[in-house]
């Protein structure tokens, strides 16, 4: 099925459904309370996000750079460093660092450039089993789902839904909607995956050149034991997560994590610079770290849409997002729901592919406001719409794709007409004194509103009649 169609697919189910009505919006008013209160001083967020904004935009401005910095001095801790131009050249690498150990298990922690590479997928295929050992990853997982929200990937599922797929997964286990004992069970079921498993595998929220650190932010404990229980840990993060010193992280770790769960602090923070040390008493044997570009440097050359890459995955534009919150995550194609995937997603798949998601939009601007980096995203969006509809060979991926030749003529005569006041004012004394030469094909526009109906007489003419000056 085409992109397009299944898009639209997704989004019927989605509205015609009660449960997920329901379920987000009640999960994103608390989300969204939950950011309200952690940031009570509106002086004091405007100072923040300023002081965000300006480290990330740096940041991306310098991009080559700093990845340079990132993999000296990465590599003199001891860090393996790969580049990866594709998902699959990703893909690739961790398959062959897995083959190079023997490794048939994979334990993982929540990364959503492992959802982006289609990871699970590629090993699964190969032989390799991944276990997700993130709460929320681990309930999708089981469910045969992909996560609906970036930093809550089961935020669609209720506790019942969550009991029902623990029975039927593990008929040892007995039932209950208890969180406490749900959440127990899983822990049982994955404590031991953490020492089986050889190779633990994560994403990165920022990586420091300066030093060659990997941060790491999470609440469960998991990221902590994929990282140093197997003997290779493996790292895969986007290019753009580079960050310049280790004193840019404080602004941004605090700004992320009030804004994405309304914690002053997240449970673990985690920083790796090396594998092993000798004094050392625990700890991997080898530390990779899998750079992916995946068309992120494209970006990075437009000076409008660099602006994409600040994003530090927060989910607060989502949490805000009156779209998202009427659809949940799984109606979005891709890996990333809401606004910052409508903006992110199609320049990296093409705006042939993905050219429907920036439309998804009311562009009501509440993701702008409550982004933590200031980035413009409805304005980007309209960048997206217009890329989608002109031809241009140096302009995005599948720029112009979204072209439609009656659509194109219907704006042409709209431009023609409203541009000359004879034309315009020949039009409107037919549109309003014989209705039926209006178009009544207005599509989709008008299924759930009423088509306008001219006046009879207009402004203009009703002013001449009243002797009333006007231009
Ligand atoms: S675009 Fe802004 S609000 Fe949305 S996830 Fe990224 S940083 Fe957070």
């Amino acid at each position: 099925m085409h992109q397009d169609a299944e898009f639209r697919k997704g989004v019927r189910e989605a509205i015609g459904d009660p449960h997920i009505r329901r379920t987000f919006r009640a999960r994103m008013d608390l989300l969204m309370a939950k950011r309200r209160s952690a940031f009570p001083d509106p002086e004091e967020w405007d100072d923040l996000r300023r002081a965000a904004t300006g480290i990330r935009a740096d940041n991306i401005s310098r991009l080559p750079e700093l990845l340079e910095q990132l993999e000296k001095n990465c590599t003199r801790n001891g860090i393996r460093v790969h580049w990866a131009e594709t998902a699959d050249d990703a893909n690739q690498t961790v398959l062959e660092i897995m083959r190079g150990h023997d490794a048939l298990q994979l334990i993982k922690g929540k990364s959503m450039v492992s959802e982006e590479m289609g990871l699970n997928g590629y090993l699964a295929a190969r032989g390799i089993d991944c276990l997700e050992s993130d709460l929320g990853e681990f309930i999708v997982q089981l469910a045969g789902e992909r996560p609906s929200h970036i930093i809550a990937p089961a935020i669609h599922k209720d506790r019942a839904q969550v009991a029902r797929l623990f029975k039927e997964k593990f008929p040892d286990v007995s039932y209950t909607e208890d969180i406490k004992t749900l959440t127990g069970d899983a822990r049982r079921l994955l404590r031991r995956k953490f020492f089986e498993a050889p190779v633990g595998l994560t994403g990165v929220n920022f990586a420091v050149a300066e030093t060659g650190t990997l941060c790491l932010v999470e609440n469960e404990g998991n990221g902590r034991l994929c990282t140093t229980l197997p003997k290779v840990h493996i790292a895969v993060m986007g290019i753009e997560k580079v960050v310049e010193k280790l004193s840019d992280i404080p602004p941004l770790l605090d700004i992320l994590v009030r804004s994405a769960t309304g914690q002053s602090i997240t449970t673990y923070f985690n920083m790796i610079s090396s594998p092993r040390r000798r004094d050392e008493r625990d700890g991997p044997e080898e530390v990779h770290l899998v750079l992916l570009d995946n068309g992120r440097s494209r970006i990075c050359q437009d000076r409008e849409l660099d602006a994409t890459l600040r994003c530090i995955r927060c989910g607060a534009c989502m949490n805000h997002c009156p779209v998202y919150s009427r659809l949940g995550g799984h109606a979005y194609p891709g890996t990333i729901p809401g606004p910052i995937g409508s903006l992110l997603e199609p320049q990296i798949a093409g705006l042939d592919r993905l050219g429907m998601l920036p439309t998804a939009s009311t562009l009501c601007g509440a993701c702008s406001e409550v982004c933590p980096v200031g980035i413009p995203i409805p304005e980007l969006l309209n960048r997206l719409r217009a890329e989608g509809v002109k031809r241009d060979p140096e302009g995005i991926a599948g720029s112009g794709s979204r072209r439609r030749f009656r659509e194109a003529l219907v704006w042409r005569l709209w431009q023609l007409i409203f541009s000359r006041p004879q034309i315009y004012c020949v039009a409107v004394f037919f549109a309003t004194r014989v209705p039926a030469v209006l178009p009544r094909l207005f599509g989709p526009w008008i299924r759930s509103r009423s088509l306008p109906i001219p006046a009879e007489k207009n402004l203009h003419d009703i002013c001449l009649k009243r002797g009333v000056e006007h231009e």
